[in-house]
């Protein structure tokens, strides 16, 4: 008998049983219905500023530039390209008191959520989502991701900045206007200290970044979506979504923060070119995607900056919450065939 195949994460230590139905293909995933937020008067929408608190970041049209600015309490500018405003019911919080930061840990298992919470709004366009958006709105976003990561980081309680997309009803977005979130968090998230600590170890045995190893590998391979002149796109080997794609700079970097214009644009055109592919391909699918950064000093030579997308097309059930292993039922050299065929289609 013939069994599936187990494989295990580049560097955590997760497994994926790759359990291929055999006649079910990527597109027999694509759902004619889909489910869809409420129809109520959009918050993100033009003209309902006020339905938010004041906007810590703005983008403003002004005589063919654009210029950065924030609301006052009173004032909610018009005429935005980007709006950032803080989450209306935040998971963390700013500090209040200088006492607020000295609670972060109170304990070894108690703390309390202080950071920030905010929604970006990506467009002042309720659809335009990356995989239809213009360019150059596009590069507007990633500009508008490098300013907040680069404002928030700097604050001394913050360790982490979690930069995610929630796109559809089932992968959480409550509200359907075109819209990114940054969550800053006092620690650094389990998923990316284990990924840092695993690039640590490498850096220390071989002296150099098992990122770029990965990239270079995969992007001889069959795993590979898409490159341009800065980015690679690419189905990673023990992927635990089915058409789960990373993107991931060529140059090495732990963060996002020394981006240059050109690479900014490079990396909207890639991700809107896969995330296209991925749209035709299934129906337009729920997706979430996250950035994975460093931003320690520490991780600056092991740690290699990169974008993760994780389609909704399987639900976890029994097996994978029960166990932390996880079935995909795509294997990721059928998922980057597909979407390489859908790019040039
Ligand atoms: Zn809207
Ligand atoms: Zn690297
Ligand atoms: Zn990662």
């Amino acid at each position: 008998m013939v069994h599936n195949e187990r494989r295990k994460d580049y560097l955590l230590d997760r497994w994926v049983v790759i359990a291929t139905e055999r006649s079910r293909r990527p597109t027999d995933f694509a759902k004619q219905k889909k489910a869809q937020a409420a129809a109520n008067v959009c918050p993100m929408c033009p003209g309902n500023e006020h339905m938010t608190p004041p906007a810590v970041l703005l983008y403003l049209k002004s005589n063919g530039e654009i210029v950065k600015d924030h609301d006052t309490d009173g004032l909610r500018h018009k005429n935005w390209l980007i709006r950032c405003v803080p989450n209306l019911y935040p998971a963390f919080s700013p500090p209040k008191t200088q006492s607020d930061q000295a609670h972060i840990m109170q304990s070894d298992d108690f703390g309390c959520a202080v950071g920030h919470h905010e929604v970006l709004v990506e467009s002042p366009n309720h659809d335009e989502h990356p995989a239809d958006a213009e360019l150059p709105q596009l590069p507007r976003v990633v500009n508008a991701y490098v300013d907040r990561l680069r404002e928030l980081s700097a604050k001394p309680y913050v360790k982490y900045v979690s930069i995610f997309r929630n796109h559809g009803l089932e992968a959480g977005a409550s509200l359907s206007h075109a819209h990114s979130q940054v969550i800053a968090t006092p620690f650094v998230p389990t998923i990316v200290e284990r990924e840092i600590a695993a690039s640590k170890n490498w850096w220390n045995q071989h002296k150099k970044c098992v990122f770029c190893d990965i990239m270079q590998r995969e992007s001889k391979g069959p795993r590979l979506v898409l490159d341009n002149s800065s980015f690679v796109v690419f189905a990673p080997y023990a992927s635990v979504h089915p058409m789960e794609f990373w993107i991931m700079p060529k140059k090495h970097a732990a963060n996002m923060l020394n981006l240059t214009q050109t690479e900014r644009k490079a990396f909207a055109e890639i991700l809107k070119a896969s995330l296209k592919a991925l749209k035709d391909l299934v129906n337009d699918p729920p997706y979430n995607f996250g950035f994975h950064l460093a931003l320690n000093r520490d991780a600056e030579n092991c740690y290699h900056w990169h974008l993760e997308v994780y389609p909704c097309l399987a639900i976890w059930a029994g097996f994978e919450k029960n166990t932390g292993m996880y079935i995909n039922t795509v294997t990721p050299e059928t998922a980057a065939a597909e979407l390489r065929k859908a790019i040039t289609a």
